[in-house]
């Protein structure tokens, strides 16, 4: 498609990247349409993936560009940034997507990697569903990288964006909790220290 390579070239040239999470508001439709991997929701413009913002000032359309295919090999002591895609007795799995340092290049494939309930936080974990939800994303630190163990026990580790589990939406931080700023549900995670501050 013509218009998705123009909104690129122009972008590549010209802006400096700006990663974004799914549902990371990107601009407002008062100023743009919303393009590829985005949407429009009363009046403001989400990505739908995780990617770099891409702009077509001419069209005012604003979109999201996927992250690329290069496949980085993952160290021990890399920190990485996954998806929760499964939350069992004793682990909890993570679509892996990408490693900090190397944000521009996606892991390749579904690497699934897992945080054991050892290794989630320093202090005891019951259950393992009251630290994570699915489609959270997660911040943790390699500490096998041939099973793709990840570790969170550090402060700035864990829960880094999460959704309610009723409606969906972002969850903002309050105390020691997470509340939903539309039913006020309030649920539990292990929150990292740089909760809602995007990809730090
Ligand atoms: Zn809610």
């Amino acid at each position: 498609m013509a218009d998705a390579d123009s909104v690129t070239d122009m972008h590549d040239k010209t802006e400096k990247l700006r990663m974004v999470l799914p549902g990371d508001l990107i601009g407002i439709s008062e100023e743009y349409t919303a393009g590829e991997w985005a949407f429009d929701e009363n009046g403001n413009i989400y990505s739908t993936v995780v990617g770099t913002v891409v702009e077509n000032q001419k069209k005012r359309v604003i979109g999201v560009k996927p992250l690329g295919n290069t496949p980085p090999v993952v160290k021990k002591g890399d920190v990485v940034y996954g998806m929760v895609s499964g939350i069992r007795s004793s682990v909890v799995l993570l679509d892996l997507a990408f490693i900090k340092g190397h944000e521009d290049r996606e892991i390749a494939g579904d690497i699934q990697a897992a945080i054991h309930v050892s290794n989630v936080k320093k202090s005891y974990v019951s259950e393992l569903k009251h630290e994570f939800g699915y489609n959270d994303i997660v911040k943790g630190r390699i500490i096998d990288p041939v099973t793709l163990r990840v570790d969170t026990s550090d402060p700035k580790h864990g829960v880094i964006k999460a959704f309610c589990s009723r409606c969906k939406i972002a969850m903002r931080r309050k105390n020691k909790v997470l509340e939903c700023p539309n039913c006020e549900r309030s649920e539990t995670r292990k929150i990292s220290t740089e909760y809602g501050m995007g990809l730090v």
